[in-house]
């Protein structure tokens, strides 16, 4: 969608019953004017999805994992459902918020066809960024990111004259990213209370609601990883040019550093209401009253901290396996799935999540990973190998 189209842009929903397709709805729903959802997409929550569809009567749905009870007939069920609304020909963006790698295949597609893909599945570049950008550069599509470190990143790239456009451009006179991580709700633990954190720890964010998976992996700092990996694809930029800070508040969203030593940040409360709506309008800004509004005084005040690796040993694991390249971010990636499953169906300690992974990279970490059967090769391995760690 490089053109502005005139009248309301189609967008196609994938994961449209998650922390980030309900932000979505809500998001799209206060700009009927300009965006209409044309298709919505989830794994297996039926009654959400026809809740969903109340909202959203024309969109066409897909059920993944329809279960014993037949679905609707206009309904799609299968995983085809998924490359079906990627590729639908009356969405111009495809809003990709499927969890895990199960979202490759949609971005592959609809890259591949030409739309823009808002990007919250953040697995995709990490499993296949370089399929992401082969398809890109074949297809004429575009990734914008949701993820609220990149969408900063790229807010403060797109203030720049001369900045690149939409789309997976070099990094020129960037001397430097700057991620900022919130610590999660480990952040102050030492090593040994952190290995035995419950579920009900990790699963309490002290900044963020979001999903079950992604909100283990900030506890964990494998979401950084994986957001390190990201902006390597993201933006092409070497990841000795990539730094991670804890900064607990969660109000700066990340910095760059430019050549002459100028440093610009993107701030805001914590919501991922303004990434979502930036995806969907970038490079333009759309008014919107909906964001909660920034009040710099009660937001102090504003601190930053090293991150403690010694407490957190899967964020260097991660970018390890960034530089490693091949199948080692699928490895990375699929290990840390299904780690953080079993830690959440409590068969497998808190502290075996990054000892999983470590253990996986260690045995698959050089599997090649040049095509996407290669790639999907090492992460079956890697999931086959983590489910039965005991
Ligand atoms: P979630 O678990 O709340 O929702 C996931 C959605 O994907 C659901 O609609 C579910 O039905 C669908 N889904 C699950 N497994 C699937 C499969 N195998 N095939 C197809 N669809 C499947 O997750 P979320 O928190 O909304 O996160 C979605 C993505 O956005 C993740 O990649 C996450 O890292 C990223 N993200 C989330 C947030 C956030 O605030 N939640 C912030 C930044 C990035
Ligand atoms: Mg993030």
């Amino acid at each position: 969608m490089k053109v502005r189209v005139q009248g309301r842009l189609g967008i196609s929903l994938l994961g449209a019953t998650g922390s980030i397709g309900e932000t979505a709805r809500r998001v799209i729903a206060r700009h009927p004017d300009r965006f209409r959802i044309v298709a919505m997409t989830a794994n297996r929550d039926r009654a959400k999805l026809a809740a969903a569809a109340v909202e959203w009567p024309e969109a066409r749905l897909g059920l993944v994992e329809p279960g014993a009870d037949p679905i609707p007939s206009q309904w799609c069920g299968g995983r085809a459902c998924l490359v079906a609304a990627a590729t639908d020909p009356d969405a111009h963006i495809v809003l990709n918020a499927i969890v895990g790698a199960a979202g490759l295949e949609a971005t592959l597609a609809a890259v591949g066809v030409g739309k823009r893909v808002a990007l919250a599945n953040k697995e995709s570049l990490v499993v296949g960024g370089a399929l992401v950008e082969r398809a890109v550069k074949a297809g004429g599509g575009e990734i914008i990111p949701v993820d609220s470190e990149h969408s900063a990143l790229l807010q403060c790239l797109t203030g720049r004259i001369g900045g690149p456009g939409p789309g997976l451009h070099p990094v020129q006179g960037v001397r430097r990213m700057v991620i900022t991580a919130s610590g999660g709700p480990f952040r102050t633990w030492d090593a040994a209370r952190i290995a035995a954190a419950t579920r009900e720890d990790a699963l309490k964010h002290p900044t963020w609601a979001m999903g079950r998976k992604i909100t283990v992996d900030s506890a964990t700092l494998v979401n950084k990883a994986l957001e390190v990996i990201e902006a390597h694809v993201l933006f092409g930029i070497p990841y000795d040019r990539i730094e991670v800070v804890v900064h607990p508040q969660s109000i700066v969203h990340s910095m760059v550093e430019f050549d002459d030593g100028s440093v610009l940040a993107q701030l805001g409360v914590p919501s991922m209401e303004l990434p979502v709506l930036y995806a969907l309008s970038h490079p333009d800004r759309v008014a919107d009253a909906g964001v909660p509004r920034f009040d710099p005084v009660a937001s102090s005040p504003l601190t930053f901290e090293p991150v403690r690796h010694e407490a957190f040993p899967a964020l260097a694991l991660g970018v390890a396996a960034g530089r490693t390249g091949g199948a080692a971010p699928a490895v990375f990636n699929a290990a840390n799935e299904v780690a953080v499953s079993r830690f959440l169906d409590g068969s497998l300690p808190f502290g075996a999540i990054p000892a999983s992974i470590d253990r996986a990279l260690d045995r698959l970490g050089g599997m090649a990973g040049k095509d996407l059967s290669s790639l999907l090769a090492a992460d079956a391995a890697a999931r086959s190998l983590v489910q039965e760690y005991r």
